[in-house]
């Protein structure tokens, strides 16, 4: 077996690299563990992780609160509703929420919820379009108002 001798090495300062691991050494070694996140700047978070995790407190929460609003997207997958522009879109997520809750995409709570949310925009939208409808001389449903004379209502004698 070969033995390689090896005189002693400088670096670049001329001091023996031995002598300055060994003055590093005696250095209090204190090594913190910083935070992995990448801010929206582009720089590191460098807050101190969490002993034995990657990250600081406030993004491990972060982190956790993500993973649960993906999770809660995943259970809502088959519920898409349209935009509740008009009486007819209302009716068509009125039947979607009895669909996914008929294939069990959602819970009973959260149906009842959505369909409360859905009576009030149908509700809403059938005061619009009465309000735009009595402007123009009908109530917006199909039915004519009829409209009392302003001339008429003012004349006394
Ligand atoms: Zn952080």
């Amino acid at each position: 077996m070969k033995r390689a001798v090896v005189g002693p090495q400088l670096s670049l300062d001329g001091t023996a690299i031995g002598e300055r691991a060994a003055a590093v050494a005696e250095e209090p070694c204190l090594i913190i563990r910083t935070c992995k996140h990448i801010l929206e700047s582009g720089v590191s978070c460098r807050q101190p992780a969490v002993a034995g995790r990657k990250y600081c407190r406030a993004h491990l929460e972060l982190r956790l609160r993500r993973r649960r609003m993906v999770r809660a997207r995943r259970r809502h997958r088959g519920l898409k509703l349209p935009r509740l522009t008009s009486l007819e879109a209302v009716q068509d997520a009125q039947t979607r929420v009895a669909v996914a809750l008929a294939f069990g995409h959602i819970d009973p709570e959260t149906a009842r919820v959505l369909r409360c949310g859905l009576t009030q925009a149908a509700a809403h939208l059938r005061y619009m379009a009465r309000q735009e409808g009595l402007a123009k001389g009908h109530d917006g449903l199909g039915g004519k108002v009829q409209r009392r004379e302003i001339s008429s209502i003012g004349t006394m004698g």
